[in-house]
């Protein structure tokens, strides 16, 4: 199940919350407030990430197939 981030409105508090992706109900946050928002944590994409892309060789050469 994933978890989200949550950030409460009323204390500022923030938290983390698991539950299933359908649930759409409110969170409330450890001290019991529901004012609460989800927060949205951009994933890391991009960068400077370079990987090698791997060489061919396996399907080239008929050993697969
Ligand atoms: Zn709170």
């Amino acid at each position: 199940m994933p978890a989200y981030d949550f950030r409460c409105r009323t204390c500022d508090a923030a938290f983390e919350v698991t539950r299933s992706i359908s649930d759409d109900s409110v969170a409330s946050c450890p001290q019991g407030h529901t004012d609460t928002s989800r927060v949205f944590t951009p994933v890391a994409v991009g960068g400077t990430a370079s990987a090698p892309a791997p060489a061919g060789g396996c399907c080239g050469g008929g050993c697969c197939g």
